[in-house]
């Protein structure tokens, strides 16, 4: 694109960045870090390449918790500038002002991170699988990347990167970038994105941490004693990249390589190009979690690719991933089984709108999170209801027609951002007018601006469920669990027993179900997270220490909020939620402990 006009996407206002790229706009970034494990900061240099678009004199920049040291014209030993730091908002930060000339076309800034910086988690050795040496990772996504890098914290802007970074030389540092395969003694390394990207998928993780390749183009990295399982359970990922390629075209970012993280991460995955970050809680030793892993991959199209251009939109980035992920585990693993991902999905919807009531506008796909910390406003619904409206649209059209869309609307969109009319229009133009009155039949509008699930919706089924169906209706008529036919059953039928047993279940029941099939000591983190709710409401003992380890253990949120919901909705929950909170909160990231500061209360120090 020329650098006299500014792309369209520009135009449109992000609530939660303070950047206006409609007149000045970042296209490269030069990155320079001393990684500091002792005073736990990252601090040195970055220098942004300017897009003019309007003779601007002024860059805005997205700040929160960083110390600006100093700001220089045209490169690092250039001429210094003015700049200021605007009022500190809660949740955006605040805004770097810089003065800069028309023709300026490179701003440097000088900086170090502080304590405050959310993006951050510096775990200690004690925190890591290894236990021998300190780790750090970043988490950007939402508006976090500002707490690490000044920059134009809006998934509108991207930009392509390199960067030096200096670590303690036993240590190796891992980026959403070209990655190293193995340490050197110097510690400083470099890295290079040439892809473009938006500010959110900015990636750091410096730790004890090795290689394996597991195939060509695609390998994992982890702590030593974490790889040999790691690289087991991802066997198949050579044969998921492939299906996601023969689904929606090619795969556009070279390598795709997998960094397994101490367990205290606060989501399932994280998306960073080239090298998803993925929890430890997927390590089932029996692969039955990996449709994470499909869906980490799917973002390689759906949002890094083609990126919501605001946060309202992130239904265009969810939506599409978790459709694309079922596709993929479809094409590894058959119909049945991604059917049953469909159905556990869906459960999880219905869960989301019961709790946020039928007129909640947090329940409509285009959101208005203005105001509020995107973190906090993101749900459920972005994905499965997403989800549904294309499971939807397939019905209606068929999946040929669907395929051929979602491939063309990928090609023609990549490296570029989508906001939610623009998407709708071109669904009209290029899908929906070729079939009259199929707009009217589909209700488009009211599931992108309207609450709930419109009544068009297809009923969604698994057939490997009838089998858990009626085991639960036996047990519940007096059967005994022993007698349940539960063979074969993987970790999905044993996840959907586990949920539509009845809420309130006696210490005997629990008792039995325990000694039958062995739940409190699963190796698998989704069947212990869809156990403790129940053992939680029956004050059920023998799950006691179990819960305890894994809520002081595990820093994943998904997990931990309805684990400490349930515990609060006990006679003495309060107290015991805080009194466990106070203990596990060091091993919580900050997208974490921001949750569950506003529901327990923030612990005294
Ligand atoms: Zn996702």
């Amino acid at each position: 694109m020329p650098h006299n006009t500014a792309p369209s996407s520009f135009l449109i206002s992000d609530p939660h960045s303070y950047a206006n790229p409609a007149a000045v706009s970042v296209h490269h970034l030069d990155l320079d870090l001393t990684v500091d494990f002792t005073a736990r900061t990252l601090a040195g240099t970055a220098t942004w390449q300017l897009s003019n678009h309007a003779g601007a004199t002024e860059l805005l920049l997205d700040a929160r918790a960083l110390t600006i040291e100093a700001v220089t014209l045209d490169g690092t030993e250039g001429t210094p500038a003015a700049f200021e730091l605007g009022p500190d908002d809660a949740v955006l930060g605040q805004a770097l002002r810089v003065t800069i000339q028309p023709e300026t076309t490179a701003v440097s800034i000088r900086y170090r991170t502080t304590p405050g910086a959310a993006a951050l988690q510096w775990l200690s050795p004690e925190q890591t699988a290894s236990r021998t040496q300190p780790f750090l990772f970043t988490q950007s996504q939402a508006i976090l990347a500002r707490t690490w890098i000044p920059c134009q914290d809006s998934p509108g802007v991207r930009f392509t990167y390199e960067a030096r970074v200096q670590v303690p030389a036993h240590l190796l540092p891992l980026m959403s970038a070209e990655n190293p395969q193995a340490r050197n003694p110097t510690g400083n390394y470099t890295f290079r994105m040439v892809q473009p990207i938006p500010a959110y998928l900015m990636a750091l993780a410096v730790g004890d941490l090795e290689f394996q390749p597991l195939s060509a183009r695609t390998g994992v990295y982890a702590e030593p004693v974490t790889l040999p399982g790691a690289a087991e359970e991802f066997q198949e990922l050579e044969n998921m990249v492939t299906a996601a390629e023969d689904l929606y075209g090619p795969y556009r970012w070279d390598r795709y390589d997998l960094l397994v993280l101490p367990p205290s991460f606060p989501f399932g995955g994280m998306e960073n190009p080239r090298l998803t970050f993925v929890t430890p809680t997927i390590l089932a030793g029996d692969r039955s979690l990996t449709s994470l892993v499909a869906h980490e991959l799917a973002h390689s199209w759906s949002g890094n690719l083609v990126t919501n251009v605001t946060w309202n939109d992130f239904w265009l980035n969810e939506g599409f991933t978790v459709y694309f992920e079922r596709r993929i585990m479809e094409k590894l693993y058959g119909r049945p089984y991604a059917d049953m991902l469909q159905v556990l999905g869906h459960t999880a919807l219905l869960h989301t709108l019961a709790e946020l009531g039928p007129d909640s506008p947090d329940t409509h796909l285009h959101l208005n999170l203005a105001g509020r910390d995107p973190d906090e406003g993101l749900n459920e619904i972005a994905y499965e209801k997403g989800d549904y409206l294309l499971l939807t649209l397939e019905h209606l059209v068929g999946r040929e027609a669907l395929d051929t869309f979602i491939k063309d609307y990928f090609a023609r969109h990549s490296f570029r951002s989508m906001d939610t009319a623009s998407f709708l229009s071109y669904l009209r133009q290029e899908l929906l007018d070729q079939h009259p009155g199929l707009e009217e039949q589909l209700q488009l509008e009211s599931w992108v601006y309207g609450p709930g699930i419109p009544a068009v919706a297809p009923p969604v089924a698994a057939e490997r469920f009838a089998a858990v169906e009626e085991a639960l209706q036996q047990w519940q008529h007096a059967t005994p669990a022993v007698a349940l036919n539960t063979t074969h059953w993987s970790s999905h039928e044993w996840v959907h027993f586990l949920q539509g047993l009845p809420e309130r279940l006696s210490t005997a029941q629990l008792t039995e179900l325990d000694n039958t099939f062995g739940f409190t000591h699963s190796g698998n983190s989704e069947i212990l997270a869809a156990w403790f709710p129940h053992t939680i409401a029956a004050a059920y003992e023998p799950a006691e220490a179990a819960l305890h380890q894994f809520l002081t253990h595990v820093g994943r949120r998904k997990f931990l909020v309805p684990l400490y919901r349930a515990l609060l909705a006990t006679p003495d929950g309060q107290e015991r939620a805080r009194r466990i909170y106070a203990q596990a909160r060091g091993n919580y990231h900050a997208v974490a402990t921001s949750t569950f500061d506003a529901l327990l209360g923030k612990p005294a120090e």
